[in-house]
Order: C-alpha cells, then structure tokens, then sequence
C-alpha cells in the first residue's frame, strides 16, 4: 500500500532529538506555555521574517484571535473563499462576522483578486485569503485593495509555511497571519497547535492577552479571553521539527517535479506554481475529469489518495444561513468535483511516485 500521507516515517527520521526535546519539557514541568513555547515562537517569528508570534493551541484559534486583534465583529463582513477548510470560515462566524465567498482562480484555487472590489460594501472589515495547497495567494493586488479600502487582511496560511510570495514568507505579508502545526501539516505537532504571526506590537498584544483568558497579570482580566494556551510539550517538538522545515519542504518540491514530469501525458492536469510563488506543495493536488473512476482505479491498485475539497464551504448544510448555494461559486464547485490528492510528504520514494503515476496513465481515459 502507498500512504497518502506516513507520519511514521518522519517519526523514524528524527526520532532521538524529538524523544530528547519532548523529554526535556516533560521535565522542566512547564506544561501550559513556558520557556520551549517562548522560544519557538521566537524561531517561528524569525522564521516567519516576522516582527512577533503568538503560540496557540490551535490553527483554527490563531484565526479567531487574530479576527478579534483585527476588530472584526458582529455584522462585519469578511471577504473569504469557499474552497478551504471548513475552520477559515468557522473562524469568522466566532466573532459573529459573516463570510462573503467569492470565487478562485481556476489555476491556484486561491482567492481570484478581480473579484474581491465587487464584494466590498461599507460592512466590510477584513480579507481573509487562504493559500491553499501551499501555494500563496496573489497578496499585492489584496494588500492593495485593502489599503484603498481601509481593511486588514488576515492571512490563512495553515497549508503553507515556508512557502513564499515573491520571495517573501507567507504570514507576514498581511497584517496577520495564521499558522496550524496539526499532526498532517507541514509543520506538525505531536498533537494539536497554532501560531500567530504579525508585524504590529498592538496585535502580538492583543493576542497573547486573548489567548490566556484576556489577562493583563495574574487574574486581572481587562478582556473576554479564552483558553488557547500551546502546551510546553508542543512547543518542545515544534523546535526540533522547525529545524528540518526547509529540508522538508524541498523534498515535497523535488517529489512535485518528479510527479509533473511523471504526469505530463496523463489524461490530468498538473498543479500550477504562478512565478510569484513558491509552492510547498502541502497538497499535491491534480484535476481529473473522471476523478472518482481515477480514485477508485488507485484505491484497487493500493494507491491511497485524498480531496480536497469535496463540499466547498458555502454549500456545506452547517453554513447555509450565509446565503450562498450551489450554482454560486462556479469555478470552486467544479474544482471539488475534480481535484484529486496524491501522496505527498518529504519521505515518499520515487519508485512510490513512479507506481503512483503508472496507475494513472494505465487508467483508461473518459472518451
Ligand atoms: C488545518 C487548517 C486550519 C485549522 O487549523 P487547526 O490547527 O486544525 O485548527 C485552518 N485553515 C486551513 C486552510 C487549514 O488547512
């Protein structure tokens, strides 16, 4: 069997400093926060080319509170796309904002920036792009668009650390960015995590405070917080694995070229990667128009695959009271019915991508 993804595998491969890091902070007994989860998101923010990093025990609730540091609230709007996570949009509906979907590029499946002018009314607060896949959002024409209309923007990067718009790290473009270390990520945690990251002292303020029960000091609450705490285990590993993010991400850049040049003749199409970007491929995903017979063809030949994905967001029964139905966003409607996901992490070998792709060019084509 091929894994669509083998944690296992990079569990082998650092397994001594992971066990010693996570020992140390087990350990030192700093469980909630402390001295590994400072200095991460010292690394982090370094990392990241940002001034700040806010550790949080989730990416969903690096969202939130970087929603709440923008001043986003009820009856605001928020200009998102559909073809995401479900947790972007849950994020905003937190804070009592609505999502305004609109529709993505065809190529990236990121926010299509010509639309975003006719989505803004005066109820308007922020942009919310997400880079997904790993592959960035086209951020100068959203930051620009922001800056006329006087909104913030508020980066989705939960697929996409290390990735990179025109050189520039993904984050710390807009003025907030949000990061998610579950397990399956790109960054991964031994278990759950999230990180803020921004340019602005004001924000880093706001968060750290919203994070930890709206604290100033001890049991002074000066604002409605939560508990959103990273735990030092957490924070302990993410150290040790951020030190291998950059060999990570050429290795699943390496085994995306192997895969399009492999594909090339392949009744599919191939993910893009505009010349702004630098896609860390958190997703390997192609277009296929007979998908589900492909899915099907790989599951009986040991191939695991994944969507993603197969509901866009507005379409989802959860959200329905937002007003967008099927027949609305019709570029990320078609793409969920034809993106397929292939195995993609550092570890898979070129013989696994060789039988991958085998599979797919023995699949008879639609007509
Ligand atoms: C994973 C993910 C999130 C949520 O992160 P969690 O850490 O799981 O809460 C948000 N947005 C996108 C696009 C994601 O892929």
């Amino acid at each position: 069997m091929i894994p669509f993804l083998d944690l296992k595998a990079q569990y082998a491969s650092i397994r001594e400093e992971l066990e010693a890091g996570v020992l140390k902070a087990l350990a030192s007994t700093q469980y909630a926060l402390g001295s590994e989860v400072a200095a991460f998101e010292e690394e982090f923010a370094e990392f990241c080319d940002a001034e700040f990093a806010v550790a949080m025990n989730s990416g969903t609730s690096a969202l939130h509170v970087a929603l709440l540091a923008a001043g986003v609230g009820r009856g605001d709007e928020v200009i998102t796309v559909a073809s995401t996570f479900v947790a972007t949009v849950a994020a905003i509906d937190y804070v009592g904002a609505r999502p305004v979907f609109v529709d993505v590029e065809p190529g990236t499946l990121n926010i299509d920036t010509s639309r975003i002018m006719a989505a803004i009314t005066d109820r308007t607060r922020a942009i919310l792009p997400v880079h997904l896949h790993g592959h960035p959002s086209d951020m100068d024409p959203i930051m620009e668009i922001a800056a006329t209309h006087g909104l913030r923007v508020i980066e989705d990067a939960a697929q996409a650390h290390d990735s990179e718009y025109k050189g520039r790290r993904v984050g710390s473009i807009g003025d907030l960015g949000c990061f998610s270390f579950y397990p399956g990520k790109n960054l991964g945690g031994v278990g759950e995590g999230g990180m803020l990251v921004t340019n602005s002292g004001d924000y880093a303020d706001v968060a750290r405070k919203l994070r930890d029960w709206g604290q100033s000091a001890k049991y002074h609450h000066d604002v409605k917080g939560f508990n959103y705490r990273m735990d030092g285990i957490q924070g302990a590993a993410l150290r040790v694995k951020l030190r291998h993010l950059s060999a990570w991400t050429e290795a699943r850049r390496q085994n995306a070229e192997i895969y399009n040049q492999l594909l090339t003749d392949a009744d599919v199409v191939t993910p893009v990667e505009e010349p702004y970007a630098r896609h860390v491929y958190h997703v390997y995903s192609i277009r296929a128009p007979e998908r589900d017979a492909l899915r099907k063809t790989l599951q009986d030949n040991g191939v695991q695959s994944g969507i993603h994905y197969p509901i866009p967001v507005h379409m989802q029964k959860a959200y329905e009271e937002f007003g967008f139905a099927e027949g609305d966003l019709p570029i990320t409607e078609r793409a969920a019915k034809e993106q397929l996901s292939l195995p993609m992490f550092a570890e898979v070998t070129e013989a696994q991508i060789q039988a991958v792709c085998r599979v797919i060019h023995e699949q008879p084509s639609a007509d």
